[in-house]
């Protein structure tokens, strides 16, 4: 059986990536990967749907026991992508979508250099910093720290495949799907498997010294 894809978004945070996923899944179906964290949830997140919250050391014990495709320190808590989920729906054909920040994304990189990696960027940094700073549950410090990350992150984009400026969701959402549509039309991607379906369909209809 063909494999499915593997899809990585990144992005600073403020970004819109979380919404522009949940659109993506909304439309193509593709599973989302639920990352394990240290960090407390916020408001209206839920465990095993939004992250699975866990203490430092389940996160440690699960680093020891190799159960990462990737993890990462990111604004001092860990983030990690249990490795199991994706593997298990990459090998039964299933397109995976990981939201991940850049360090991971370059990690997964080395380990699935056919995955689709793809950047998200706000229309400016000036929009950046009124989307974080409408966010209630982050302190003016964190959002400083925010900002300063995530124009460190952007120097990394040479490493992805693709960037998307989400000035509107919804147009934004339509790039992330054209994406994914040309994606899996390339030749390469199972075309091959394609080509000796039709050979053995037509066997019956040709003439034998064709
Ligand atoms: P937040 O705390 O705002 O949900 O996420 C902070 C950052 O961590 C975001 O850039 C997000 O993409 C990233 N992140 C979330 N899950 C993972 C993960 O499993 N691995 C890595 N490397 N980064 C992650």
């Amino acid at each position: 059986m063909e494999e499915g894809l593997l899809f990585i978004v990144s992005g600073p945070s403020g970004a819109g990536k979380g919404t522009i996923c949940s659109e993506l899944v909304k439309r193509t179906g593709i599973s989302l990967s639920v990352s394990m964290t240290t960090r407390k949830p916020r408001p209206g997140e839920i465990d095993g749907k939004d992250y699975y919250f866990v203490n430092e050391a389940l996160f440690l014990k699960t680093v020891s026991e190799s159960g990462f495709l990737e993890y990462a320190k990111v604004y001092d808590h860990y983030y990690g992508t249990p490795k199991a989920p994706v593997t298990t729906r990459l090998a039964a054909g299933l397109d995976v979508l990981l939201e991940i920040d850049t360090q991971g994304a370059l990690k997964v990189k080395n380990e699935w250099p056919d995955g689709v990696f793809i950047y998200i960027l706000p229309p400016s940094m000036r929009e950046l910093r009124r989307r974080i700073t409408g966010r209630a549950a982050d302190t003016l410090a964190a959002i400083e720290l925010r900002l300063g990350e995530s124009l460190k992150e952007m120097e990394r984009i040479d490493q992805y495949d693709y960037c998307v400026v989400n000035e509107r969701i919804e147009e934004a959402a339509n790039s992330l799907a054209a994406i994914f549509t040309a994606e899996h039309a390339r030749v390469g991607r199972g075309v091959r498997e394609t080509i000796q379906a039709y050979k053995e369909e037509i066997q019956c209809y040709i003439h034998p010294s064709i």
